[in-house]
């Protein structure tokens, strides 16, 4: 078993799990087996507590674990699906030293941040490694190098590479050389300082990758090389990336970065093929026509509160030879002004899942104009809710009808909490979480576009649909054409006669890869592109 951690110096937001998981890609098309992860230093036990605010998109495993959003680009970007063990933080590290000195595992020993913080660190790399069949385990590592919190993280890894031995260890770290405008100048020297602060651990990075919004000359290579002890051709650019991001494993190809990885730690692989890739890219990047599709949610401002959806999107748009241009729309915004000053050019409209109750009436009207403008409408979680609620205040004259999340007296619960699920008072890890079947009925536009009436797809979301109401739904024209195979729980809604009309309860964007767009997404795409304003 070979493994690359990853680190980051300078600043954050570098896009060291976008290059994490491009590396993950070029090592997979040289025909290893690759699994990646992410280690996370804040005491946060999962991000699924965190606002969207702080730390973008809660990505959703299959088995329900919460995690960082950079497990989205593994699984876009690599075929490989992950779990819980793919991703841990300082608070589970923590809360497992602690449970252990509660149960008297220690022996009476002074419990310390080394050896026991850095053993339990140390002992999750193990299980993964002995748990998976794979030749290489990419580790990214968050934060910056620096952090006081990700101190221990480095040393575990420091005497991990001492145990496994140097020849299976790589190190890649990422950094930032600032352009100074006045002096017309590329800086390095923030770069020697964060490798300075990893040496000073007893780590040497085998590969810088220097993020830079301008060409690094050969003399720059030159100087990091000499600074920081490295090979000058492993000094490798990381520009800002034109077109989309799946042109990143292209660009670190271009400057061997998986030659170099695989000749450090002795694997020996065919050159990687990217044809199937490389195409792929091509369509992103070039296709024939263009829409936008407007997305109305709360966290808009928010790079990355709906990472997972923007990529689907542009899946889709790929496989439909169509640009998507997303039209970010905040729904308090709309509360304001109206929905038609906002989606009045919009050829689609999708609702993305959201908790808290700011700007539900804005989405509210949102689906109202799009199911009365025959606009194709995508909800997704919160977007079915929404939907609903709509549905039944303006379709079936329930006028105060909501969600009792939003409203806990309302006379109409369309969307509620079942029996069972009363009384749950913890926050953390108590939706209903991950992979569940759901099976459609045949002959519904969902089961068509997916070419199978059974499908499996990820869960986050605490609320269901009260099917008291589906009598009178469905006189009106809204039909629930998904369920849980036991029929108790909704999961998808369909307005049939309506261009495009599917709200799901689960999360699709989950599931979505370039190379492989989800049938919902590229159905709710092609529709627009019929229907094109
Ligand atoms: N807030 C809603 C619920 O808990 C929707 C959740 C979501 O959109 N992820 O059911």
């Amino acid at each position: 078993m070979k493994y690359i951690f990853v680190t980051g110096g300078v600043v954050s937001s570098l896009g060291k799990g976008l290059a994490a998981a491009a590396l993950g890609t070029l090592l997979e098309r040289r025909g290893l087996r690759v699994l990646m992860q992410k280690f996370d230093p804040y005491l946060n036990v999962d991000p699924g507590t965190m606002s969207p605010f702080q730390h973008g998109e809660v990505y959703v495993l299959d088995d329900g674990a919460e995690t960082d959003l950079d497990l989205g680009h593994y699984e876009r970007f690599t075929s490989g699906r992950l779990s819980k063990l793919n991703n841990i933080t300082s608070g589970q590290v923590y809360e497992t030293v602690i449970k252990n000195e509660r149960q008297g595992l220690y022996l009476g020993a002074t419990v310390q941040v080394i050896p026991h913080v850095t053993d339990v660190i140390k002992n999750r790399i193990y299980e993964v490694a002995e748990k998976s069949d794979v030749d290489v385990i990419i580790t990214e590592i968050g934060g910056t190098t620096g952090d006081i919190e990700g101190l221990p993280f480095l040393e575990a890894l420091r005497q991990f590479k001492d145990e496994v031995g140097h020849e299976n260890v790589a190190f890649m770290h990422a950094t930032l050389i600032p352009y100074i405008k006045a002096a017309e100048e590329l800086k390095t020297k923030p770069t020697q300082q964060s490798v300075a602060k990893l040496r000073e651990i007893g780590i040497t990075p085998d590969v810088i990758l220097c993020r830079s919004e301008y060409p690094l000359d050969n003399e720059i290579r030159r100087k990091i090389s000499m600074f920081c002890n490295i090979r000058p051709e492993a000094v490798i650019p990381f520009l800002d990336i034109q077109g989309t991001i799946y042109r990143a494993p292209l660009n670190l190809h271009d400057h061997q970065l998986d030659s170099i990885i695989c000749e450090r730690l002795g694997l020996e692989t065919p050159d990687p093929d990217l044809i199937e890739w490389r195409n792929m890219v091509d369509r992103i990047v070039n296709p024939s026509h263009s829409i936008k599709i407007g997305v109305v949610g709360k966290y808009i401002d928010h790079q990355d509160a709906y990472k997972s959806i923007y990529e689907s999107l542009t899946h889709a748009g790929a496989a439909n030879d169509t640009k998507v241009e997303i039209v970010r729309i905040d729904s308090s915004d709309i509360e304001e002004d109206g929905a038609e000053k906002y989606l009045g050019e919009v050829s689609g409209v999708l609702i993305p899942g959201g908790f808290g109750d700011r700007g539900i009436e804005g989405k509210i009207s949102a689906a109202r104009y799009a199911r009365e403008n025959d606009i194709p409408y995508f909800g997704i979680c919160l977007g079915m809710q929404i939907a609903v609620i709509e549905f039944a205040r303006n379709a079936c004259g329930l006028e105060h009808a909501h969600s009792t999340e939003f409203a806990e007296g309302t006379p109409h619960p369309v969307i509620c909490l079942l029996e069972d699920q009363k009384g749950i008072n913890d926050k953390g890890g108590t939706m209903r979480l991950g992979t569940w079947e759901t099976k459609m009925t045949a002959g519904s536009r969902s089961a068509e576009l997916y070419g199978q009436q059974s499908v499996n797809e990820r869960h986050r979301h605490r609320y269901e649909l009260n099917q008291n109401y589906l009598p009178l739904f469905g006189e009106k024209g809204l039909q629930l054409v998904g369920t849980s195979p036991d029929g108790t729980l909704g999961e998808v809604i369909e307005i049939p006669g309506h261009p495009f009309f599917i709200a799901v309860q689960f999360h699709p964007e989950f599931q979505s890869k370039p190379n492989a767009p989800h049938p919902l997404f590229k159905g709710f795409i092609a529709a627009a592109l019929e229907n094109r304003r």
